[in-house]
């Protein structure tokens, strides 16, 4: 070895003894860098491959919405399951480069099926201003950041914001939440997303209320634009 080579060596093993990766789930160190979860972990999630196909059950969640091209999500969320605690930790427990190591693994995916290969730019739904500045980022953003490294697009967090700080939504069933939320997004951009494509993400698909509003008020915005959606997880 070198005497660079050496330095750059004991450079990584010092930063891996400060800043270990770890399981996204568990928090168990693992070694190797580029993956997400350890072995056991690993065994307990499954990717939905969804990013293979025009129409699915991503789509399959917005019936009305027919400016939807495509759609996928990452993981399937089960209740108590590995991804689970991975988004619980995300949201709730400081973790924002969760959300990056996220996108960045997905983005991989993404960039190299023929349905995403070319997404020009990628909008976060916005979180409220307030939310946000108690959390201290959007986890829908550092999922996006991720996801454009390796799918060489652009974020754009200044297309789309939120209006207001929503009402409890559980009361509610579906249409009542779309027709709630109707006037809660608005764009205020000087970019043309006219035949632009867009690929707009959130962290969780459930019932798919919150994507869906967001969308609309981008398709009314950019009648053109070209639009797919990604999350992390969605039900199943
Ligand atoms: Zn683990």
């Amino acid at each position: 070895m070198n005497l660079f080579k050496r330095i750059a060596y004991y450079f990584d093993a010092l930063l891996d003894l400060m800043y270990p990766t770890v399981c996204i789930s568990c928090e168990k160190k693992i070694d190797e860098h580029t993956e997400l979860f350890c072995l056991e972990c690993q065994h307990q999630v499954r990717m939905t491959e969804l990013h293979e196909s025009m129409d699915n059950e991503f789509t399959a969640h917005f019936p009305t919405f027919d400016k939807l091209i495509s759609g996928s999500a990452m993981y399937y969320y089960i209740k108590t399951g590995r991804i689970q605690k991975a988004l619980e930790l995300l949201k709730y427990k400081n973790r924002p480069e969760i959300g990056t190591r996220l996108g960045q693994y997905y983005g991989n995916f993404l960039h190299a099926s023929t349905i995403y290969a070319d997404v020009e730019y990628i909008i976060p739904v916005p979180l409220h201003t307030k939310r946000k500045a108690q959390r201290g980022y959007n986890q829908s953003e550092v999922f996006a950041n991720g996801l454009a490294e390796t799918m060489k697009a652009q974020v754009r967090s200044d297309i789309i914001f939120r209006r207001k700080e929503t009402q409890s939504q559980t009361e509610k069933n579906r249409a009542d939440r779309i027709a709630n939320m109707k006037a809660i997004f608005y764009c205020k951009s000087n970019l043309d997303l006219n035949h632009r494509k867009v690929l707009l993400v959130d962290d969780i698909l459930t019932t798919g209320a919150t994507l869906q509003s967001c969308a609309e008020t981008l398709v009314l915005r950019y009648p053109h634009i070209k639009l797919y959606m990604a999350t992390i997880a969605m039900g199943n």
